[in-house]
């Protein structure tokens, strides 16, 4: 492994001052170009790795991520001294008011394309705040930029881009998907009997490249402390990025960029991730056991997907784009699984409805027990071929956890 030393993630109030510091070098270094300076904040590091075993190679070093957050996002040129694999941005305002042209590396725009809004998981407010289903949080896009070195954003009246994150996601992850053995061929149903959880050849963190230092402040206290909670119900997310992704641990890192740095929430927001070859990766680190998602007393940590209804409620996400096209079989087999094997641990029956509660706020809300995001917040999210094949999933899922 080789170990590079990059600042750790600054605080609000450290960036803020960055901010300045660099509207400062911006007005008075870069004006005649009009080119805002960008943060560099990329890191590596990371506890040891842990071979998968699902057919997927380990090569290379820890891949060394790279992120610019735009001082103004929303206005002007973004550029970057690195290729960039995604930018990753939080608006508020209409759904479809952003668009993005990429710069290359001698400063010339692309074309105009729009920005379609993805998932908008988020932390949830402080205890004491109450949130509804009608609540709406910011829209989130993560836009694949294939090496660009830079962007800039046109966006509609109304709307307010209120984080903009250039990202290089790095290569050589020790999680390699293997074309000739993948998790492909699982048939949950054939077995009869539920899946053990964790199911076998989960994805650890440390092999997709998190990076363990995103998750602390600069004066190394954690920036999300794990809590846990019982677990109520399990909700499925899409991340609105390609399909059939060529490096899905690269767009994993990505997200995790954009969710632990640039919305501050201090790591990736789901618990679990699939791919569309079916593995399933580990999201939210919830300790050092090789137990993805929970603690030893069987709670589930509080992740950020499903905002103001996190604590006990287990965020899967597919990634992809599942607004018309379904999830791949292999992408549903693995959710089966996962599903299955969380169900049958919690007791949790897929096919009902429950009275969620938060431990937090003490509200009370009916939702089902297995469902998409849009079931507990205004959103297209997880797209409606996903959110169709639900039915499926619930069906199967009931099957193998009895
Ligand atoms: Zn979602």
């Amino acid at each position: 492994m080789v170990n590079h030393t990059y600042p750790r993630r600054q605080s609000p109030t450290e960036r803020q001052l960055g901010f300045l510091r660099r509207d400062f070098v911006t007005v008075f270094g870069l004006a005649a170009l009009g080119l805002p300076l960008l943060e560099a904040c990329g890191s590596a590091s990371g506890r040891p790795a842990k071979a998968a075993d699902d057919g997927g190679a380990t090569v290379g070093a820890q891949p060394r991520v790279r992120a610019s957050q735009a001082a103004s996002p929303g206005r002007g040129v973004q550029r970057t001294s690195f290729p960039i694999t995604a930018v990753g941005i939080t608006w508020t305002g209409s759904p479809r008011g952003v668009r993005l042209r990429f710069i290359d590396r001698k400063g010339q725009p692309g074309a105009w394309q729009a920005v379609g809004a993805g998932c908008p998981c988020g932390k949830d407010p402080a205890p004491g705040t109450v949130r509804t289903k009608s609540a709406t949080p910011p829209n989130r896009a993560l836009v694949p930029a294939q090496g660009s070195y830079g962007y800039q954003l046109d966006v509609d009246f109304g709307v307010e881009v209120i984080e903009a994150i250039a990202i290089d996601a790095g290569s050589g992850s020790k999680y390699r998907p293997s074309p000739s053995k993948s998790a492909a061929a699982k048939t949950p149903d054939a077995s009869g009997t539920a899946p053990a959880f964790p199911p076998s050849g989960v994805v650890l963190r440390a092999d997709w490249g998190a990076d363990e230092a995103k998750r602390f402040t600069a004066d190394g206290s954690e920036s999300s402390p794990t809590r846990f909670t019982e677990a109520q119900m399990v909700t499925v997310h899409h991340t609105a990025t390609p399909m059939d992704d060529p490096d899905p641990a690269a767009t994993i890192r990505a997200i995790y960029e954009q969710h632990a740095v640039s919305n501050e929430w201090g790591d990736i927001g789901y618990h679990f991730l699939i791919d569309s070859r079916g593995t399933i990766y580990e999201g939210r680190f919830s300790g050092t056991d090789g137990i993805p998602a929970h603690n030893a007393r069987d709670e589930v940590v509080t992740g950020f997907h499903t905002f103001g209804f996190n604590p006990g409620n287990i965020g899967i996400a597919l990634l992809g784009d599942f607004s018309k096209e379904k999830p791949t079989s292999r992408m549903h087999g693995s959710l089966v699984e996962l599903t299955a094997s969380l169900a049958a641990r919690h007791k949790l029956d897929p096919l009902t409805d429950i009275t969620y509660t938060s431990p937090t706020s003490g509200k009370s809300t009916g939702g089902p027990a297995l469902g998409g995001h849009r079931d507990w917040t205004s959103t297209e999210c997880p797209g409606s071929a996903a959110y169709l094949d639900l039915s499926a999933v619930r069906e199967r899922t009931a099957h193998l956890a009895r």
